[in-house]
């Protein structure tokens, strides 16, 4: 596939999950409650993750924002489910690495639809949008952690 054509599919795959989230709204019972600003931008998200014997059971988020900040949560929150504590925070820490231009092994978590993203480390002033769903994550497990 040309260059063009890769970054034409991604933008499709960004825009699929901006306009048909995945995982959008909250949970009934009591689940670990996330909010989290990114005023550059003016994106806010709000995450709820059900987390139990050190796996993510469930997650769901609410916001508004710019298209790379809601398809990126509606991609993590696709990507973190079912998933162990651990791997969720390895995987926040590729896709940091991701942002940062790095390689990183993507086939490792199958990241999936999360490898549309990548185009957005070209772009730093996008970076924090792109971040912010997968930073509420790593800010939840870790005061769970705490609790
Ligand atoms: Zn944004």
């Amino acid at each position: 596939m040309s260059f063009d054509n890769l970054e034409t599919l991604y933008r499709q795959v960004i825009m699929d999950h901006y306009k048909n989230p995945r995982n959008r709204g909250s949970f009934e019972e009591e689940s670990l409650t996330i909010n989290m600003n990114n005023p550059t931008c003016g994106d806010r998200i709000q995450l709820h993750l059900l987390v139990e014997d050190n796996q993510v059971k469930d997650a769901k988020f609410d916001g508004e924002g710019c298209s790379i900040s809601l398809s990126s949560a509606s991609m993590m929150t696709q990507a973190v489910k079912g998933r162990t504590v651990n791997e969720a925070l390895e995987m926040s820490q590729m896709f940091s690495d991701m942002m940062l231009g790095k390689d990183v092994d993507t086939e490792k978590h199958e990241f999936g639809d999360i490898e549309a993203l990548q185009g957005v480390a070209k772009f730093p002033a996008r970076i924090k949008c792109a971040t912010l769903a997968w930073k509420a994550m790593e800010k939840g497990i870790k005061e769970q952690e705490q609790a």
